[in-house]
């Protein structure tokens, strides 16, 4: 099956703590490389985000840390990053106070931010970066909410998956 094949490319001795294959840039890619070098996952206090992004943090509580984007997506009126507090790489390690905590520090982030909460999209990434697209592998959820007028929505695209070993990039659609 392709899934267990999928599972041989994890390195058990050195795990993985960001894929700079997923980047969806040339510049982006090489802080990814950077960090990779570093063996500091970014995400992790002290880690690179700690450090460039601090002026980015918005709220957080116990379990969480929201963030806004540094690079939201086209369209989007609002990206934020909802990064967990323990260094985790699937969701089935998440604890019931990390899943119930979430939403309402989402919705205190969009008010801190004075931003309408009528709806948005929070999705994430697990697991092998080969499947998912992600680039950071410890545990983040976005929330975005597109751009939007009274009679229009902007569309907002999300990779995930169409890994074939090219940087993002310069792979087709
Ligand atoms: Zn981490």
């Amino acid at each position: 099956m392709a899934i267990s094949k999928m599972n041989t490319h994890e390195n058990i001795d050195k795990p993985k703590i960001v894929d700079p294959r997923n980047a969806r840039n040339p510049e982006y890619q090489q802080q990814l490389l950077e960090i990779e070098k570093s063996g500091k996952c970014p995400f992790c206090p002290g880690g690179q985000t700690f450090i460039d992004e601090s002026d980015m943090f918005i709220t957080d509580n116990e379990q969480w840390l929201v963030k806004q984007s540094k690079a939201p997506y086209a369209n989007s009126a609002v990206h934020l990053v909802c990064i967990l507090r323990t260094h985790k790489i699937r969701l089935g390690e998440m604890t019931e106070a990390e899943w119930t905590s979430l939403m309402p520090l989402i919705e205190q982030a969009l008010l801190k931010l004075n931003i309408n909460n009528d709806g948005g999209s929070l999705f994430v990434r697990e697991g092998a970066t080969e499947l998912t697209g992600a680039t950071v592998c410890h545990l983040h959820f976005n929330y975005v909410i597109p751009e939007s007028s009274e009679n229009d929505t902007k569309i907002v695209t999300v990779r995930f998956g169409g890994w074939n070993g090219a940087p993002e990039w310069e792979r087709p659609n």
